[in-house]
């Protein structure tokens, strides 16, 4: 990972290929690094889908070694759908494979002047832009099956769907996972809308007859290894909870707390959650049987391995196993109870190229707009289509709830900085709901999520119907998380970090051990806070002030049940998040 690669797209005579060395930016990965490029090279007021805006694909610190979960990709860039600084994080192969080809970013800049459609191809021996229009509107499964017979089984595709060509708001950049399937997916802020304005329809990376990163201390980083693996193993979120349900076990938890956004976050429990329950997907899973229907990791060195596959009643394929926040979004948000339904939603949002959290709470606001009703699960189903068609209405949906709310004319619509809410009802939990107002990236629950202590009892507990104890509960896991984001970890690793000092520690010695470093907690803590620092001068730049970092005024105003509880943390403390 000692080189930049650099495409301009919009170079005269077709695309410009360039690598060079890390510069300035040796030492960074992941968030860390995608921040600071686009903050040092993105001009601030730049339409983000114009030549000036640029797309960097970067894996993290630790990707491409043999540290356990180090294989998250961060997808960074000006976002179509806040206008801030945007970090997609995905799973999938992509992060490991391309730092295993030595990259530790892509860059895409410029912007060609004609409608041609580019696939890229990257190995061992170089970079080929190829024009190929052959590939235009294809779904990404159909995409993936393309290049797959055209370059063998063991690659990795970055791509876009239909939605990041048609430069949808909610379009993702998907990744395949280790079975070769698009179901991975940089999913927030639009960022495949960017890669579709550049023209890239895939990214082919092959990492055959390439060699693991080694560590400086080799002895060290197999011992560190180890630690963390087993402090991941013996937690009770990370080595059972998740690798026996995946993440859709939270659907009970937050019921039963009363935090789960139902009928567009009218109501905080939905009756009908336990069809649609992570312990209802797993034993209908299991029922099902197929290959790979147990739990399994989205990438090379997944430990925890909390992803899974989904057949449908005949036993075919239909979709990954639906993470919470997608059986939520399509499911409660909208009353909809049927996981059969779900699971072919979900099918739809990867093979459009669609971010799940964004479509399912824009379905919710077309139902609160009259559209169609809660719980008219064809009809959701026949919306999705829609966009993935490109139809006028499609289209309006595609741009994302906020966008969809003003058409319409809906007073309720669950965004900030024009981001859609995820699974977390942030007046019965009040710590998410800050680091919803607050977070440069718009509403993201993985941002700061203090769901932990809030819900899950990690870390401590902090009463979720309070605003006490919120401001500081999300600060630090705000800059945690930033941090995290930045070694190329699944942010997974966190329920056991906070909870195990010496797990943390592990982290931290195979950091050191890997590059020959001393840092210590307290350099975590800095390099977060630089990360948010930056992110925040560049939404700044952008013209964004204090009044962005705010929830909808609905969520002042209107209790929630069961608990009839409103959000309580005042605009002023708010404010005082990012003051260190
Ligand atoms: S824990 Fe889950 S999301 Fe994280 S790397 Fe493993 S399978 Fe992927």
């Amino acid at each position: 990972m000692d080189k930049i690669l650099r495409i301009d797209m919009g170079a005269e005579g077709g695309p410009k290929v360039t690598e060079e060395p890390l510069g300035d930016y040796a030492g960074l990965g992941g968030r860390a690094l995608t921040s600071t490029i686009v903050s040092k090279e993105v001009p601030p007021l730049c339409h983000p889908l114009g030549a000036d805006n640029k797309l960097v694909i970067a894996p993290g610190m630790l990707s491409g070694t043999t540290a356990a979960m180090s294989g998250r990709l961060s997808v960074g860039t000006k976002s179509p759908l806040t206008g801030g600084i945007k970090e997609a994080n995905a799973g999938g192969q992509g992060a490991q494979v391309l730092a295993r080809l030595g990259y530790a970013a892509i860059v895409l800049e410029g912007k060609p002047q004609k409608d041609d459609l580019y696939r890229i191809h990257i190995n061992k021996d170089g970079v080929k832009v190829i024009l190929d229009n052959s590939l235009k509107l294809l779904p990404n499964y159909e995409l993936v099956e393309r290049m797959r017979y055209q370059y063998g089984k063991k690659i990795t595709c970055l791509s876009i769907g239909q939605a990041g060509e048609m430069k949808m708001c909610a379009a993702t950049v998907a990744v395949t996972d280790m079975e070769l399937r698009p179901t991975r997916h940089a999913g927030r802020g639009g960022v495949g809308a960017v890669m579709g304005a550049k023209r890239v329809k895939a990214i082919v990376l092959d990492d055959s007859e390439t060699k693991m990163r080694s560590p400086k201390d080799p002895v060290k980083f197999k011992e560190a290894n180890k630690r963390f693996v087993d402090g991941l193993m013996k937690h009770p979120v990370t080595g059972r909870g998740l690798p026996k349900y995946g993440t859709n076990v939270l659907t009970n938890i937050l019921c039963e707390a009363g935090g789960y956004p139902t009928y567009n976050f009218k109501e905080g429990r939905f009756a009908e959650a336990h069809k649609i329950s992570g312990e209802t997907q797993a034993e209908t899973e299991n029922q099902r049987g197929g290959p790979g229907s147990a739990t399994h990791g989205c990438h090379r060195g997944c430990v925890i391995r909390c992803s899974g596959t989904y057949y449908d009643k005949d036993g075919n394929y239909l979709t990954k196993q639906p993470e919470y926040e997608t059986v939520w979004a399509h499911g409660g948000n909208c009353g909809i109870s049927d996981l059969d339904a779900v699971a072919m939603l979900d099918f739809l949002d990867d093979n459009y190229g669609l971010d799940t959290i964004e479509m399912g709470v824009t379905i919710g606001v077309a139902m609160e707009a009259g559209l169609l009703k809660f719980g008219d699960t064809e009809g959701a189903i026949n919306l999705v289509k829609e966009v993935g068609q490109g139809t006028p209405l499609g289209r309006i949906l595609g741009a994302g709830a906020a966008v969809t709310g003003k058409v319409f004319g809906v007073e309720r619509v669950p965004v900030v900085k024009g981001q859609a809410l995820p699974a977390y009802d942030p007046r019965a939990v009040q710590g998410i709901g800050v680091t919803y107002a607050t977070s440069p990236m718009g509403a993201d629950h993985t941002a700061g999520y203090a769901v932990t202590a809030n819900i899950l009892k990690v870390g401590g507990f902090i009463d979720p119907l309070k605003p006490e104890g919120q401001i500081q509960l999300s600060r630090d896991l705000q800059i945690a998380t930033a941090a995290v984001d930045s070694t190329g970890m699944c942010l997974f690793i966190a329920f056991a970090l906070l909870d195990q000092a010496e797990t943390f520690q592990a982290l931290l010695d195979l950091l050191n051990s890997f590059y020959g470093i001393n840092l210590t907690g307290d350099d975590v803590v800095a390099l977060g806070k630089k990360v948010l620092t930056m992110e925040r001068d560049f939404n700044a730049r952008a013209g964004f002030t204090a009044q962005h970092d705010r929830l909808p005024e609905f969520f002042k105003k209107e209790p929630v049940g069961p608990h009839n509880v409103t959000f309580d943390v005042k605009d002023e403390d708010l404010d005082q998040v990012f003051k260190w």
